[in-house]
Protein backbone atom coordinates (compact mmCIF):
# COMPACT_ATOMS: atom_id res chain seq x y z
CA UNK A 1 0.00 0.00 0.00
CA UNK A 2 1.32 3.66 -0.61
CA UNK A 3 2.03 5.81 1.84
CA UNK A 4 -0.82 8.81 1.77
CA UNK A 5 0.99 11.26 4.15
CA UNK A 6 3.57 13.65 3.20
CA UNK A 7 6.80 13.41 5.85
CA UNK A 8 8.82 16.43 6.79
CA UNK A 9 11.97 14.00 6.02
CA UNK A 10 12.42 10.81 4.50
CA UNK A 11 15.98 9.83 5.09
CA UNK A 12 17.72 6.80 2.86
CA UNK A 13 20.02 4.30 4.58
CA UNK A 14 19.71 3.28 7.75
CA UNK A 15 23.44 3.01 8.89
CA UNK A 16 24.94 5.21 11.94
CA UNK A 17 24.59 8.37 9.86
CA UNK A 18 20.89 7.57 8.79
CA UNK A 19 19.64 6.57 12.19
CA UNK A 20 21.61 9.61 14.38
CA UNK A 21 20.29 11.96 11.61
CA UNK A 22 16.32 10.38 12.15
CA UNK A 23 16.78 10.90 15.89
CA UNK A 24 17.90 14.28 16.15
CA UNK A 25 15.64 15.49 13.26
CA UNK A 26 12.35 13.63 14.70
CA UNK A 27 13.41 14.93 18.56
CA UNK A 28 12.90 18.40 16.82
CA UNK A 29 10.04 18.05 15.80
CA UNK A 30 10.11 17.07 12.37
CA UNK A 31 8.10 13.45 10.81
CA UNK A 32 11.05 11.62 9.76
CA UNK A 33 10.73 8.39 7.88
CA UNK A 34 13.97 6.03 7.49
CA UNK A 35 14.32 3.51 4.99
CA UNK A 36 16.35 0.97 4.68
CA UNK A 37 17.15 -1.88 2.28
CA UNK A 38 17.71 -4.65 4.54
CA UNK A 39 18.05 -3.80 8.74
CA UNK A 40 19.32 -0.83 10.01
CA UNK A 41 23.10 -0.97 11.14
CA UNK A 42 24.31 -3.94 9.14
CA UNK A 43 26.80 -2.71 7.03
CA UNK A 44 30.16 -0.52 7.68
CA UNK A 45 28.56 0.72 10.96
CA UNK A 46 28.31 -2.74 12.65
CA UNK A 47 31.92 -3.73 11.63
CA UNK A 48 33.47 0.13 13.07
CA UNK A 49 35.97 -0.53 15.94
CA UNK A 50 34.77 2.31 17.51
CA UNK A 51 37.57 4.60 18.21
CA UNK A 52 36.18 8.40 18.66
CA UNK A 53 40.26 9.59 18.26
CA UNK A 54 40.87 13.35 17.19
CA UNK A 55 44.75 12.25 17.15
CA UNK A 56 45.59 10.20 13.85
CA UNK A 57 48.87 9.52 11.87
CA UNK A 58 50.50 10.11 9.58
CA UNK A 59 50.35 13.78 11.19
CA UNK A 60 48.48 15.98 8.70
CA UNK A 61 46.60 13.64 7.05
CA UNK A 62 42.89 14.65 8.54
CA UNK A 63 43.92 18.21 8.88
CA UNK A 64 40.69 19.23 6.58
CA UNK A 65 38.39 17.01 9.14
CA UNK A 66 39.75 17.99 12.46
CA UNK A 67 37.59 20.60 13.35
CA UNK A 68 34.47 18.32 12.28
CA UNK A 69 36.54 15.67 14.20
CA UNK A 70 36.67 17.97 17.02
CA UNK A 71 33.21 19.58 17.58
CA UNK A 72 31.76 16.04 17.29
CA UNK A 73 33.82 14.27 19.93
CA UNK A 74 32.75 17.12 22.19
CA UNK A 75 28.99 16.71 21.35
CA UNK A 76 29.99 12.77 21.95
CA UNK A 77 28.90 12.95 26.06
CA UNK A 78 25.40 14.41 25.52
CA UNK A 79 24.59 12.25 22.66
CA UNK A 80 25.26 9.56 24.25
CA UNK A 81 23.36 10.59 27.63
CA UNK A 82 20.62 11.33 25.11
CA UNK A 83 20.64 8.08 23.26
CA UNK A 84 20.95 5.96 26.12
CA UNK A 85 18.04 7.27 28.06
CA UNK A 86 15.64 7.72 25.22
CA UNK A 87 17.05 4.04 24.05
CA UNK A 88 16.87 2.72 27.24
CA UNK A 89 20.68 0.64 26.32
CA UNK A 90 24.31 1.50 27.08
CA UNK A 91 26.25 2.21 24.31
CA UNK A 92 29.41 0.89 25.56
CA UNK A 93 31.08 4.71 25.98
CA UNK A 94 34.21 4.10 27.65
CA UNK A 95 36.22 6.87 28.93
CA UNK A 96 39.40 5.64 29.46
CA UNK A 97 41.81 7.59 26.66
CA UNK A 98 43.93 6.02 24.02
CA UNK A 99 47.87 5.15 24.71
CA UNK A 100 49.76 5.64 21.19
CA UNK A 101 53.00 3.50 21.54
CA UNK A 102 56.27 3.46 19.65
CA UNK A 103 58.27 0.05 18.54
CA UNK A 104 60.80 2.05 16.73
CA UNK A 105 63.06 4.81 16.27
CA UNK A 106 60.47 6.33 13.21
CA UNK A 107 57.47 5.63 15.23
CA UNK A 108 58.94 7.71 18.40
CA UNK A 109 59.58 10.50 15.92
CA UNK A 110 56.23 10.34 14.58
CA UNK A 111 54.57 10.35 18.68
CA UNK A 112 56.80 13.40 18.67
CA UNK A 113 55.47 14.96 15.27
CA UNK A 114 52.24 13.86 17.13
CA UNK A 115 52.33 15.64 20.13
CA UNK A 116 53.46 18.96 18.78
CA UNK A 117 50.80 19.02 16.53
CA UNK A 118 48.42 18.71 19.23
CA UNK A 119 50.04 21.69 21.30
CA UNK A 120 49.65 23.91 18.16
CA UNK A 121 46.35 22.87 18.00
CA UNK A 122 45.53 23.16 21.61
CA UNK A 123 44.89 20.36 22.51
CA UNK A 124 46.09 18.36 25.23
CA UNK A 125 48.04 15.08 25.10
CA UNK A 126 50.89 13.76 27.08
CA UNK A 127 54.28 12.28 26.04
CA UNK A 128 54.99 8.94 28.18
CA UNK A 129 58.97 7.46 28.36
CA UNK A 130 59.34 3.69 28.27
CA UNK A 131 59.40 2.82 31.83
CA UNK A 132 56.87 4.51 32.91
CA UNK A 133 54.24 2.67 30.19
CA UNK A 134 53.91 -0.48 32.58
CA UNK A 135 52.47 1.52 35.09
CA UNK A 136 49.75 2.52 32.56
CA UNK A 137 49.57 -0.31 31.15
CA UNK A 138 50.84 -3.43 32.74
CA UNK A 139 49.98 -6.12 29.54
CA UNK A 140 52.39 -3.69 27.16
CA UNK A 141 56.13 -5.15 26.47
CA UNK A 142 59.68 -3.87 28.39
CA UNK A 143 60.79 -3.28 24.67
CA UNK A 144 58.41 -0.27 23.61
CA UNK A 145 60.28 3.06 23.31
CA UNK A 146 57.74 5.69 24.46
CA UNK A 147 54.22 6.27 24.30
CA UNK A 148 51.11 8.90 24.05
CA UNK A 149 48.94 9.54 25.95
CA UNK A 150 45.94 11.14 24.31
CA UNK A 151 42.94 11.23 27.10
CA UNK A 152 40.22 12.89 25.25
CA UNK A 153 40.35 10.30 22.45
CA UNK A 154 37.76 7.61 23.82
CA UNK A 155 35.76 4.86 22.48
CA UNK A 156 32.04 3.38 21.79
CA UNK A 157 30.85 -0.04 20.91
CA UNK A 158 29.00 0.64 17.60
CA UNK A 159 26.73 -2.45 17.96
CA UNK A 160 25.44 -1.08 21.06
CA UNK A 161 25.04 2.56 20.46
CA UNK A 162 23.10 1.09 17.09
CA UNK A 163 20.64 -0.84 19.00
CA UNK A 164 20.43 2.14 21.46
CA UNK A 165 19.62 4.83 18.57
CA UNK A 166 16.98 1.83 16.84
CA UNK A 167 15.32 1.39 19.80
CA UNK A 168 15.45 5.41 20.49
CA UNK A 169 14.19 6.43 16.61
CA UNK A 170 10.92 4.13 17.24
CA UNK A 171 10.33 6.47 20.92
CA UNK A 172 11.18 9.97 19.06
CA UNK A 173 8.55 8.13 16.27
CA UNK A 174 10.67 7.79 13.17
CA UNK A 175 8.28 5.45 10.65
CA UNK A 176 11.16 2.76 10.09
CA UNK A 177 10.52 1.33 6.66
CA UNK A 178 13.09 -2.02 7.15
CA UNK A 179 13.43 -4.37 3.52
CA UNK A 180 12.66 -1.31 1.32
CA UNK A 181 15.39 0.27 -1.10
CA UNK A 182 15.41 3.38 -2.52
CA UNK A 183 15.41 3.06 -6.02
CA UNK A 184 14.19 6.33 -7.57
CA UNK A 185 12.88 9.01 -7.26
CA UNK A 186 11.71 12.89 -8.88
CA UNK A 187 10.44 16.04 -7.67
CA UNK A 188 6.71 16.65 -7.74
CA UNK A 189 6.42 20.15 -8.05
CA UNK A 190 2.09 20.02 -7.82
CA UNK A 191 2.81 18.42 -4.27
CA UNK A 192 6.01 20.43 -3.43
CA UNK A 193 7.55 17.39 -2.32
CA UNK A 194 9.61 14.26 -3.67
CA UNK A 195 8.34 11.09 -4.67
CA UNK A 196 10.86 8.35 -3.36
CA UNK A 197 10.65 4.92 -5.34
CA UNK A 198 10.78 2.00 -3.45
CA UNK A 199 11.15 -1.71 -3.80
CA UNK A 200 9.75 -3.95 -1.19
CA UNK A 201 12.89 -6.30 -1.36
CA UNK A 202 11.14 -9.37 -0.24
CA UNK A 203 7.15 -9.06 -2.51
CA UNK A 204 9.12 -7.35 -4.91
CA UNK A 205 6.90 -5.15 -5.09
CA UNK A 206 7.00 -0.81 -5.68
CA UNK A 207 6.23 1.71 -3.65
CA UNK A 208 6.52 5.49 -2.93
CA UNK A 209 6.54 7.76 -0.36
CA UNK A 210 6.50 11.39 -0.52
CA UNK A 211 8.35 13.40 1.64
CA UNK A 212 9.56 17.71 1.56
CA UNK A 213 12.93 16.77 2.32
CA UNK A 214 15.01 14.06 1.25
CA UNK A 215 18.41 12.98 3.08
CA UNK A 216 20.62 10.25 1.49
CA UNK A 217 22.37 8.26 3.58
CA UNK A 218 23.08 5.23 2.20
CA UNK A 219 27.28 5.15 2.72
CA UNK A 220 29.14 4.08 -0.60
CA UNK A 221 25.74 3.46 -2.26
CA UNK A 222 24.35 6.95 -2.44
CA UNK A 223 25.55 7.11 -5.92
CA UNK A 224 23.33 4.35 -7.47
CA UNK A 225 20.45 6.57 -5.81
CA UNK A 226 20.92 9.91 -7.18
CA UNK A 227 21.78 8.01 -10.70
CA UNK A 228 17.87 6.92 -10.38
CA UNK A 229 16.66 10.34 -9.66
CA UNK A 230 15.57 13.63 -11.19
CA UNK A 231 15.09 17.14 -9.42
CA UNK A 232 13.26 19.77 -9.81
CA UNK A 233 15.93 21.32 -11.90
CA UNK A 234 17.24 18.03 -13.62
CA UNK A 235 19.31 15.00 -12.58
CA UNK A 236 21.03 14.96 -9.55
CA UNK A 237 24.77 15.33 -8.89
CA UNK A 238 26.91 12.61 -7.95
CA UNK A 239 29.58 12.24 -5.24
CA UNK A 240 31.88 9.41 -6.76
CA UNK A 241 31.44 7.81 -3.11
CA UNK A 242 32.76 3.95 -3.43
CA UNK A 243 33.77 1.61 -0.77
CA UNK A 244 37.55 0.99 1.11
CA UNK A 245 36.81 -2.61 2.10
CA UNK A 246 38.26 -2.83 5.96
CA UNK A 247 38.44 -5.92 7.79
CA UNK A 248 38.52 -6.11 12.05
CA UNK A 249 38.81 -9.00 14.36
CA UNK A 250 36.50 -9.58 17.53
CA UNK A 251 38.23 -11.68 19.83
CA UNK A 252 37.24 -12.48 23.46
CA UNK A 253 38.75 -13.39 27.19
CA UNK A 254 39.81 -11.77 30.35
CA UNK A 255 40.62 -7.97 30.65
CA UNK A 256 43.83 -7.20 29.14
CA UNK A 257 43.77 -3.69 28.50
CA UNK A 258 41.44 -0.49 29.99
CA UNK A 259 42.78 2.15 27.07
CA UNK A 260 42.73 2.07 23.31
CA UNK A 261 46.25 0.68 22.36
CA UNK A 262 47.27 2.37 19.04
CA UNK A 263 50.14 1.89 16.27
CA UNK A 264 51.01 2.87 13.32
CA UNK A 265 49.62 -0.75 11.89
CA UNK A 266 47.37 -1.66 14.37
CA UNK A 267 44.26 -0.51 17.03
CA UNK A 268 43.19 -2.33 20.12
CA UNK A 269 40.16 -1.83 21.87
CA UNK A 270 38.54 -3.84 24.70
CA UNK A 271 34.69 -3.22 25.70
CA UNK A 272 34.08 -3.72 29.42
CA UNK A 273 32.67 -6.97 28.36
CA UNK A 274 35.78 -8.82 27.72
CA UNK A 275 35.42 -8.02 23.84
CA UNK A 276 38.88 -6.63 22.10
CA UNK A 277 38.72 -5.73 18.86
CA UNK A 278 41.81 -5.53 17.03
CA UNK A 279 41.50 -2.97 14.29
CA UNK A 280 41.96 -2.97 10.92
CA UNK A 281 43.01 -3.14 7.42
CA UNK A 282 42.13 -1.07 4.98
CA UNK A 283 42.12 -2.46 1.47
CA UNK A 284 41.00 0.31 -1.09
CA UNK A 285 41.89 -2.16 -4.42
CA UNK A 286 39.68 -4.47 -3.21
CA UNK A 287 36.37 -2.92 -4.29
CA UNK A 288 33.03 -4.13 -3.37
CA UNK A 289 34.50 -7.36 -2.37
CA UNK A 290 33.60 -8.65 1.12
CA UNK A 291 35.65 -11.61 1.58
CA UNK A 292 37.14 -12.62 4.99
CA UNK A 293 40.30 -13.46 3.67
CA UNK A 294 43.04 -15.36 6.04
CA UNK A 295 45.80 -13.48 5.07
CA UNK A 296 44.33 -10.16 6.32
CA UNK A 297 43.21 -12.73 10.06
CA UNK A 298 46.77 -13.96 10.70
CA UNK A 299 48.24 -10.41 9.58
CA UNK A 300 46.16 -9.02 12.30
CA UNK A 301 46.69 -11.29 14.71
CA UNK A 302 50.39 -11.33 14.70
CA UNK A 303 50.35 -7.48 14.74
CA UNK A 304 47.98 -7.77 18.00
CA UNK A 305 50.40 -10.44 19.74
CA UNK A 306 53.79 -8.70 18.79
CA UNK A 307 52.36 -5.92 21.25
CA UNK A 308 50.80 -8.60 23.49
CA UNK A 309 51.55 -11.87 23.23
CA UNK A 310 48.80 -13.38 25.43
CA UNK A 311 46.34 -11.64 22.45
CA UNK A 312 47.12 -14.99 21.09
CA UNK A 313 44.91 -17.16 23.93
CA UNK A 314 42.10 -15.34 23.53
CA UNK A 315 39.22 -16.84 21.32
CA UNK A 316 38.36 -15.38 17.79
CA UNK A 317 34.52 -14.76 18.36
CA UNK A 318 34.26 -12.63 14.78
CA UNK A 319 36.39 -11.74 11.70
CA UNK A 320 34.09 -8.61 9.98
CA UNK A 321 34.49 -7.01 6.87
CA UNK A 322 33.02 -4.10 5.84
CA UNK A 323 32.85 -1.15 3.49
CA UNK A 324 33.75 2.39 4.20
CA UNK A 325 32.15 5.41 2.11
CA UNK A 326 34.57 7.39 1.05
CA UNK A 327 34.76 9.82 -1.92
CA UNK A 328 38.18 11.25 -3.78
CA UNK A 329 39.52 13.48 -1.20
CA UNK A 330 38.28 11.54 2.17
CA UNK A 331 36.41 14.17 3.91
CA UNK A 332 32.53 13.66 4.44
CA UNK A 333 30.25 15.12 1.79
CA UNK A 334 27.22 16.68 4.06
CA UNK A 335 24.91 19.60 3.17
CA UNK A 336 22.23 20.64 0.36
CA UNK A 337 22.82 18.07 -2.64
CA UNK A 338 22.01 20.79 -5.53
CA UNK A 339 18.11 20.47 -5.59
CA UNK A 340 15.76 21.80 -3.28
CA UNK A 341 14.67 19.66 -0.21
CA UNK A 342 17.88 17.43 -1.60
CA UNK A 343 20.62 16.48 1.42
CA UNK A 344 23.39 14.48 1.44
CA UNK A 345 25.95 12.79 3.79
CA UNK A 346 28.02 10.13 3.07
CA UNK A 347 32.20 9.94 2.41
CA UNK A 348 32.28 9.39 5.99
CA UNK A 349 35.49 6.97 5.26
CA UNK A 350 37.07 5.86 8.62
CA UNK A 351 35.52 8.68 10.88
CA UNK A 352 31.70 7.75 10.57
CA UNK A 353 31.23 6.72 14.56
CA UNK A 354 33.37 9.35 15.68
CA UNK A 355 31.76 12.20 12.94
CA UNK A 356 27.79 11.33 13.50
CA UNK A 357 26.57 13.68 16.48
CA UNK A 358 28.15 16.66 14.15
CA UNK A 359 26.83 15.30 11.29
CA UNK A 360 23.15 14.85 12.36
CA UNK A 361 23.23 18.44 14.54
CA UNK A 362 24.88 20.54 11.32
CA UNK A 363 22.51 18.67 8.81
CA UNK A 364 19.58 19.61 11.27
CA UNK A 365 20.65 23.55 11.56
CA UNK A 366 20.94 23.78 7.96
CA UNK A 367 17.67 22.02 7.27
CA UNK A 368 15.74 24.48 9.92
CA UNK A 369 17.84 27.64 8.36
CA UNK A 370 17.88 26.38 4.75
CA UNK A 371 21.28 27.01 4.20
CA UNK A 372 24.78 25.35 5.28
CA UNK A 373 26.62 26.62 8.07
CA UNK A 374 29.45 27.85 8.39
CA UNK A 375 31.10 24.19 9.99
CA UNK A 376 29.77 22.92 7.00
CA UNK A 377 31.21 24.60 4.08
CA UNK A 378 34.17 22.61 3.75
CA UNK A 379 32.56 19.27 3.20
CA UNK A 380 30.28 20.74 -0.02
CA UNK A 381 29.31 18.54 -2.96
CA UNK A 382 30.53 21.55 -4.50
CA UNK A 383 33.97 21.04 -3.95
CA UNK A 384 34.01 17.22 -5.45
CA UNK A 385 32.80 19.44 -9.37
CA UNK A 386 30.89 16.59 -11.43
CA UNK A 387 32.47 12.82 -10.14
CA UNK A 388 31.72 9.88 -12.41
CA UNK A 389 29.08 7.77 -11.14
CA UNK A 390 30.44 5.29 -9.26
CA UNK A 391 27.71 2.21 -9.07
CA UNK A 392 29.70 -0.55 -11.30
CA UNK A 393 29.16 -3.83 -9.41
CA UNK A 394 27.84 -2.60 -6.72
CA UNK A 395 26.61 -4.85 -4.00
C1 LIG B 1 36.94 -2.13 9.56
C2 LIG B 1 36.32 -0.79 9.86
C3 LIG B 1 36.67 -0.11 11.02
C4 LIG B 1 36.13 1.14 11.31
N1 LIG B 1 36.44 1.75 12.49
C5 LIG B 1 35.93 2.98 12.78
C6 LIG B 1 36.23 3.60 14.02
O1 LIG B 1 36.95 3.06 14.85
N2 LIG B 1 35.70 4.83 14.27
C7 LIG B 1 34.87 5.47 13.37
O2 LIG B 1 34.42 6.59 13.65
N3 LIG B 1 34.54 4.86 12.19
C8 LIG B 1 35.06 3.65 11.87
N4 LIG B 1 34.77 3.05 10.68
C9 LIG B 1 34.01 3.80 9.67
C10 LIG B 1 32.51 3.73 9.89
O3 LIG B 1 32.12 2.39 10.06
C11 LIG B 1 31.79 4.34 8.67
O4 LIG B 1 32.31 5.62 8.37
C12 LIG B 1 30.30 4.48 8.99
O5 LIG B 1 29.79 3.26 9.46
C13 LIG B 1 29.53 4.92 7.75
O6 LIG B 1 28.18 4.95 8.11
P1 LIG B 1 27.04 5.19 7.05
O7 LIG B 1 25.75 5.25 7.81
O8 LIG B 1 27.40 6.33 6.16
O9 LIG B 1 27.11 3.91 6.10
P2 LIG B 1 26.66 2.38 6.28
O10 LIG B 1 26.92 1.88 7.65
O11 LIG B 1 27.26 1.65 5.13
O12 LIG B 1 25.09 2.44 6.10
C14 LIG B 1 24.49 2.71 4.85
C15 LIG B 1 23.12 2.06 4.86
O13 LIG B 1 22.41 2.42 3.68
C16 LIG B 1 21.64 1.29 3.27
N5 LIG B 1 21.30 1.44 1.86
C17 LIG B 1 22.13 1.37 0.80
N6 LIG B 1 21.45 1.55 -0.35
C18 LIG B 1 20.15 1.75 0.00
C19 LIG B 1 18.96 1.98 -0.74
N7 LIG B 1 18.95 2.06 -2.08
N8 LIG B 1 17.78 2.13 -0.06
C20 LIG B 1 17.76 2.06 1.30
N9 LIG B 1 18.86 1.82 2.05
C21 LIG B 1 20.05 1.68 1.41
C22 LIG B 1 22.56 0.11 3.57
O14 LIG B 1 21.85 -1.10 3.65
C23 LIG B 1 23.18 0.53 4.89
O15 LIG B 1 22.42 0.07 5.99
C24 LIG B 1 35.25 1.76 10.39
C25 LIG B 1 34.87 1.09 9.24
C26 LIG B 1 35.39 -0.19 8.96
C27 LIG B 1 34.95 -0.91 7.73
Amino acid sequence: MSEQRIWDVAIIGGGVIGLTCAFELARRGRKVTLIERAQPGRQASRVAAGLLGTATLPVGEDDAIFPLKLDSLRRYPQFVAKVESIGRRSSGYRTDGTLWVARSADEDAQLEALHEERLRRGRRSQRVEAGEIFNIEPELPGSLLSGLLVDEDVQIDPRRLLAALERGIRYVRVGLQSDRAAVGGWYDEAAGAWNVRLADEDSGEDDSVQARDVLITAGPWCDEIVASAHGETGPLASTGVGPVKGQLLRLRGPRIIDRVIRTTNVSLAQRRDGELIVASTKEPEAGWDLTATDEAREALLDRAAELIPRIRELELEEHSVGLRPAVADHAPVIGPAGQPGLWIATGHFQHGILLAPATAHWLAEAMDSGEAPQMLEPYGLERLGQPRVNTEAAS
